[in-house]
Parts: structure tokens; C-alpha cells; sequence
């Protein structure tokens, strides 16, 4: 298969740099600059990603616009059968693709083996049987002799921007869904992490995508990033980052009036009554705050626990993150893996540091245990799962972002009260609750302010319904219908008869 030829190029390293290309119209295309990508398990170059701008997005633009017209007249069956044939390849490719995740983003292999990759498959086949399955409105007005009927329509190009912890993941749950309702694509991954998107060039020709309905160039968010957001032919733009980019996402497009779905970030409670079940709760909750080395937009960073179980969930919650073993991303034994980049590391490390500077305390972790390594990956950005305690709300560390491995254990006493406090943050995408009382849970659930609640679990979603979050934390939500909505150009139409 096509893939296999890649893999010996990355694992050369040093020797032999990986060059990725801009896949436009469907031709892969070299580029005149390219930017340095890093191994995060060693912190080697060993990959050249194109530093595109605004010629290539010109250049993505025309091929997108001459797709358009066949693709969007395609029809909705003819379009799905193209999007499984792409997720049957992508499962063909799958060990391929998930070594090169793994290589390319630090995760661990078993994480990118089970989820990441599997996942991206299910994006093309999910919105491949979800496509079939819409229906448009009609309504009468007897008395003026008049029905109105609903039709759908693709909105055109659409710009992609994805950020680097799912990588393929949360880049193929946009394309996915854009090209089945009959838009063409420009996708932009994050500069991070571009392997595997460009490796899923290479699926396209075969699966039987026409040349032109996705496009993937490549290069960093002010550069290539802003060319797309500001082109006025791009009326539609997804974004899954952070706020402050989606703040300048937001001020670009505003000129043209563009449709924005902005899916941000998070600072995700766990709320733990004393009536929970901890044999459950303990490792969900380990699991949910250092899955992906704490880099899911989704990871719990505040827990607050019900004061009389509190000292005996902390003590086992430390003794089960200790056991957290952080490897080789290739080491199957290891839960966490390597940070993003140099700078992440710093920036997560720094967050420690300054809660130690407030009299926080460090229960395990960064600045407390030991991080044992292979020579090879002394200078990767490993660290160690790191619980923090003794931290008041107004903390920055309780307040702000941290996306790593870092999380805050604080006690509460009832009910009202620690709904408040989950919801005194600006962010609001998703929170967890752990009790046996059932009315409990579906009471603190509606009160609290965020876009997924999940109750005595974590992470099981189903791709039907909406995802996304509230206030800082985005806008719109991304599933079956709400996709398809914001994919597509609603028209009502009146006739009268
Ligand atoms: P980021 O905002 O730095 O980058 C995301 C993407 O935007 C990248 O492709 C980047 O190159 C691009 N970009 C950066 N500046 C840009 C600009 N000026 N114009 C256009 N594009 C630009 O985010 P990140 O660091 O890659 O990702 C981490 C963030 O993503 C976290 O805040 C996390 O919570 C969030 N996230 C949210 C979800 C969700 O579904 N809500 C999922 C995953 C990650």
C-alpha cells in the first residue's frame, strides 16, 4: 500500500527529513519555504512542513471553485459511497497512520492504534450514512392557498482549521462532514502536527475524491492560516483551537459576514458527591484528567469533592495517577507520552510552578517525583501526570487553560455551592458528575454551564447529537444535524397554488 513507503522515511530521522507537500487540485505541490516539525519524544527536526501563504491559498481557491459545481451535483448517495470508500482505506492504513500520529504528536501509539485513527475512519463513514438520512421542512397555509418548503443547499468552499491534538481526528470530523453535504475544502492542520493529514492525500485519488473537493495546504495560522479565514470566496470557516485565535478568526472573517463554528477550549470540572461509586470514578477520573497527556479539549482540570470523602479520593486518586506510567510513545506500557513542543512543556511547567509560588501543594508529579528516561529521549517533552491541591478558585491554575497534564483537587460542601464554583470560569465545554443518586445527577447536569455533561463516565460520545461548548468556549456545535446545518445554505421557498 502506498502508506508503507513512508514510514521507513520517518523512522531515517535526522538522516533523511520527511518533506511534506501542499496537496491542491489534486496534485501534491512543493513549496518555496518549509518550517521545521519535531519529534516530541526526542526534540529532533525530522520533518519539513511547506510554509504556505497567500499564493497557495489562491492557488487551493481555484481548484475548489472548478470542483464545486460536479461535486455539489453529485448526489447525496453518489457522495457517501466516495466518503466509505475513504474510511475503508484510512482502516486499511491504520497502523501506518498511527505510528506516524503517534511519531508526529507524542501520544502514545496504543492512544493513536485506538482512538485517534479508528475515529477518523468513523468521521468519513458516519457522515457517509448520516448524508442519507436528511429531510427538509414543508408546511400549508390553507386559507392563502400556500405551502413553504425547505431546501438545502452546500454553501461553497469551506476553510478548515484544526489544532495538533487530535490530529486527524478533529480534522477529518470537519472534512467528513463538509464534503458530504456537497461543499469542496481547503483544510489547514495545525504546523505541528501535519503528517498524517498529508498522508491522507495520498488515500484521496483512490477512495475517488475528484481533485479540487479537498485541498490541504500547510503552514502556520498568521501566514497561511489568515489567507484562508480573510479570502472573500471562502464563506464558511470550522475551527477547532484556542480562543485567542478564534477571537482573530472572528475579526477577520466579520468584514465578509462569514458562517463561523468555533469549538474552543476548556477548563472541564469533575464534580465527585460523596455517594460515588470511586472503584468507577478513581481511574475515569485519572483517565479523563491525562488521557493524550492532558491535551484534549475535553480533560478534566478541576475536581471538586464532597469534604467527608475527600482525604480518602485524594489518597487513592495519588496512588492511581502515580501509576500512571509516562514512556516512549511506542512503549506499550505507557499511558502518557510526550507534550507537544518545547514551548507547551514550558508553558504547562510554569503553571505548576506558580501554584507552588501561591502556597499550592504538589501531591505528585512535576518538581515532586522523578522522570525516568532513555538517554535518546532526554531532551523529548516528557512530564509527569501532576495533581495540585490546596488552590484557590481564583487561581490561575483554576481559572485558565493549562491543556496538559496538570490537574486541581479541591474540596466543596454542597450542592449550590459547587455548582457555582464550576461555573465561575469563562469556559464552558464540558463537565463530569459523579454520583449514585440519579436525581442528583440529572439536577446538577442542567445547571451547569456547559455543553456536554457526562455522569458517571467520560468521553463516550455519540456522533448524533451536538457537541461543543458554551460562553468562552465556542460557538455552535458540530454532530448529524447540527454539521449538516452549518454546512449548508438553508432557502424557504413559497408557492402558491
Ligand atoms: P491554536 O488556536 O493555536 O491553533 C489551532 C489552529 O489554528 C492551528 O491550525 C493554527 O495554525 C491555526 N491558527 C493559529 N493562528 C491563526 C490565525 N491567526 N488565523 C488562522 N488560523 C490560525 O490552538 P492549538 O494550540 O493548536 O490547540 C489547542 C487549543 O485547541 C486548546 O485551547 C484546546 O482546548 C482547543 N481544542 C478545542 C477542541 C474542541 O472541540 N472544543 C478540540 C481540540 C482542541
Amino acid at each position: 500500500h502506498s502508506l508503507k513507503s513512508i514510514l521507513p522515511t520517518m523512522a531515517a530521522g535526522k538522516k533523511e527529513l520527511l518533506m511534506l507537500e501542499n496537496f491542491i487540485g489534486g496534485k501534491f505541490l512543493p513549496c518555496s519555504s518549509y518550517i521545521d516539525s519535531y519529534d516530541p519524544s526526542t526534540g529532533e527536526v525530522y520533518c519539513k512542513v511547506p510554509n504556505s501563504g497567500k499564493e497557495e491559498i489562491e492557488a487551493a481557491v481555484e481548484a475548489a471553485r472548478e470542483a464545486f459545481p460536479a461535486w455539489s451535483s453529485r448526489s447525496p448517495q453518489e457522495r457517501s459511497m466516495v466518503l466509505n470508500r475513504l474510511a475503508d482505506l484510512v482502516e486499511q492504513s491504520l497502523e501506518e497512520l498511527a505510528q506516524a500520529e503517534s511519531k508526529d504528536q507524542g501520544k502514545t501509539l496504543t492512544l493513536a492504534r485506538t482512538m485517534d485513527i479508528p475515529r477518523a475512519a468513523q468521521n468519513f463513514r458516519f457522515f457517509a450514512s448520516s448524508i442519507l438520512h436528511h429531510t427538509t421542512e414543508c408546511t400549508q397555509m390553507d386559507h392563502l392557498s400556500c405551502m413553504h418548503y425547505t431546501v438545502r443547499t452546500p454553501v461553497g468552499i469551506a476553510g478548515l482549521i484544526s489544532p495538533w491534538n487530535l490530529p486527524l481526528y478533529l480534522l477529518t470530523w470537519k472534512i467528513a462532514p463538509a464534503i458530504a453535504a456537497g461543499n469542496t475544502v481547503i483544510a489547514k492542520p495545525s504546523e505541528l502536527t501535519s503528517v498524517t493529514a498529508w498522508m491522507l492525500c495520498k488515500l484521496l485519488d483512490k477512495a475517488g475524491v475528484p481533485p479540487g473537493v479537498i485541498n490541504i495546504v500547510f503552514g502556520t495560522g498568521p501566514r497561511v492560516g489568515e489567507a484562508l479565514v480573510s479570502h472573500p470566496e471562502v464563506p464558511v470557516i470550522s475551527f477547532t483551537g484556542s480562543q485567542p485565535t478564534a477571537e482573530r478568526i472572528t475579526q477577520l472573517s466579520a468584514p465578509h459576514c462569514k458562517k463561523l463554528s468555533l469549538e474552543l477550549g476548556g477548563k472541564n470540572p469533575a464534580i465527585i458527591f460523596e455517594d460515588a461509586n470511586l472503584e468507577e470514578c478513581i481511574p475515569a477520573t485519572v483517565r479523563s484528567s491525562f488521557a493524550n497527556q492532558g491535551e484534549i479539549c475535553l480533560c478534566t482540570s478541576r475536581i471538586f469533592v464532597q469534604r467527608n470523602i475527600y482525604s480518602e479520593f485524594l489518597k487513592k486518586f495519588v496512588e492511581a495517577t502515580r501509576k500512571w506510567k509516562v514512556g516512549m510513545p511506542s512503549d506499550p506500557s505507557a499511558s502518557m507520552g510526550a507534550l507537544i513542543s518545547k514551548a507547551h512543556l514550558e508553558k504547562v511547567r510554569s503553571y505548576v510552578m506558580k501554584a507552588r509560588a501561591e502556597g499550592a501543594q504538589i501531591l505528585c508529579g512535576e518538581g515532586v517525583d522523578q522522570l525516568s528516561l532513555p538517554l535518546r529521549n532526554q531532551a523529548g517533552y516528557f512530564m509527569l501526570p501532576t495533581v495540585i491541591t490546596d488552590v484557590k478558585d481564583e487561581s490561575c491554575c483554576m481559572k485558565e487553560e493549562i491543556f496538559g497534564p496538570v490537574t486541581c483537587v479541591v474540596p466543596f460542601d454542597s450542592e449550590e455551592e459547587v455548582i457555582k464554583r464550576a461555573n465561575s470560569v469563562k469556559y464552558g465545554l464540558a463537565a463530569t458528575v459523579w454520583s449514585s443518586n440519579v436525581s442528583l445527577t440529572h439536577r446538577v447536569a442542567k445547571k451547569l454551564q456547559a455543553g456536554l455533561v457526562w455522569t458517571n463516565c467520560w468521553l463516550i460520545r455519540e456522533l448524533n447529537l451536538p457537541f461543543g461548548g458554551m460562553k468562552s468556549s465556542g460557538i455552535g456545535r458540530e454532530g448529524a444535524k447540527d454539521s449538516y446545518d452549518f454546512f449548508t445554505e438553508i432557502k424557504t421557498i413559497t408557492v402558491k397554488h
